[in-house]
Parts: structure tokens; sequence; C-alpha cells
């Protein structure tokens, strides 16, 4: 499986770990705010393969414990289990973010327990999902579906949502109320823009909107929070 960038080391991605965070190719969406577009158009060359990557893991067991996989998209490689399973193997925990598109390759990663952690996208209110995501037209079926099987608890898992003042109003978070309760956690993030953002011309909301967006969230999921905003 080719590997497409490797973070040595992170304090933030995977949440009690001192983890190392794995960058995989291609997407399922075409978000226009996305931070790591070189990725999902394919333009980033791999920085290596998977036998190059259990490499490094083998030198880092002892200072390291656990190994996200973003990208991209983790879930599109049908290889992620079997290269899950060789990391597990080294004694490293692992932590999967997802768009929710892959609800059977979701749903097999649990069963066999190669994941302790789950990220998952909720990107917006379904009526805005299709232009949030940078697509005309969606099918939210898979999505729903990976909601569903998250919520059934077999490993701990966040919900997660990047918010952009041109995408989201207080409306979307009360319509993805429904979709968000039953969380243990939900996270609200601050869209940041960086010259690798693809779409010019998105901004944060202010700190005030992200309050209320917040307050509307924590109706459905009490325990959720702002990620990463200075209030
Ligand atoms: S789902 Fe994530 S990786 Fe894919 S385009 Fe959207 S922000 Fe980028």
């Amino acid at each position: 499986m080719k590997i497409h960038g490797l973070q040595k080391m992170t304090l933030l991605d995977f949440p009690g770990k001192v983890a190392c965070t794995v960058f995989l190719g291609g997407c399922d969406y075409r978000c226009p705010f996305c931070h790591n577009y070189e990725l999902v158009d394919g333009s980033a060359p791999p920085v290596m393969d998977d036998t190059e990557l259990l490499a490094f893991l083998e030198k880092r067991t002892g200072l390291l414990d656990g190994v996200a996989f973003t990208g991209g998209e983790p879930c599109l490689h049908p290889g992620l289990p079997g290269l899950i399973r060789k990391i597990r193997e080294l004694g490293f925990a692992v932590k999967l973010d997802t768009n929710g598109c892959h609800p059977d390759m979701l749903a097999h990663l649990l069963e066999e327990r190669l994941i302790d952690y789950t990220a998952m996208d909720i990107k917006n209110s379904p009526g805005k999902y299709a232009v949030t995501v940078g697509l005309e037209s969606i099918d939210l079926t898979p999505v729903m579906e990976s909601v569903r099987i998250l919520k059934q608890g077999t490993a701990d898992f966040e919900f997660r949502t990047t918010v952009v003042a041109e995408f989201h109003t207080e409306k979307d978070f009360e319509e993805m109320g429904p979709i968000l309760a039953g969380a243990p956690r939900y996270f609200l993030q601050k869209f940041t823009d960086r010259d690798s953002v693809p779409f010019g011309n998105l901004h944060a909301p202010t700190n005030g909107e992200m309050r209320r967006y917040l307050e509307i969230a924590q109706q459905f999921v009490p325990s959720a929070e702002l990620r990463g905003v200075d209030l």
C-alpha cells in the first residue's frame, strides 16, 4: 500500500496517545475547505510503502503508542485491515479518521477489533451535505449507516464538523442534531485557511457564531465541545 505522508509524532491527532499520523491518498469527496487536497486529487506522490512504514514503527516501539490513519479517506484502501493487523501485532493502538462513506470497511475493522478510536466527519445538515463536500448530489445512505455502526459502541468514537461561514448556519446544526445524538463526543472545529485549501474566499465563523452552534449541538450531545477555538 502506498503511504502519502507520515507525521512522525503528534500529541494532538489521537486522544491520550503519543502517536504518528499516516496519510493515505484518495477521497470520495472534494470538500472546498480541505486541508489535504493534494492527497485527494492525487498530486502528492507517495513517500513510502507499507513495508517501510512497518520498519519505521518497529523502531518506534516504546516511543510511540498509537498510529492515526487519515487522508484522504483511509477506508478506500482494501489493504487497510491487513496493514492495521500488522501494526497491532507491534503493539500500537490505532485511530481512524473517516468521512463515513465506507460502512462495510468500518464494520469490518470494528468487528475484527482493529481500531480503538474513530473520528467521523459529519459535514453538514442533509440538505447541504452535497455542496459542503463539493459534489453535485449525494446519497447519504452510506454515511448514515456508518453513523449507525459507530453508535453501536463497539469502540470509542467522536463525530466532528469543520465549520465554515459560507456553509453552516444555526438551522444546519439543528438539523444535524438527530444524527449526532447518542455520540459520546462531538467536536466543532473552525475552518482555518491555508495555502493548500483548494477554493479561496472561504471564511471562519466568528467566535460568537461558534458559541451559538455549540449551544445547539449540546442540546443533542451534552458533552459537545469546540476544538482549537480560543474564545
Ligand atoms: S473528506 Fe476530508 S480528505 Fe476528503 S475532501 Fe473532504 S476534507 Fe478533504
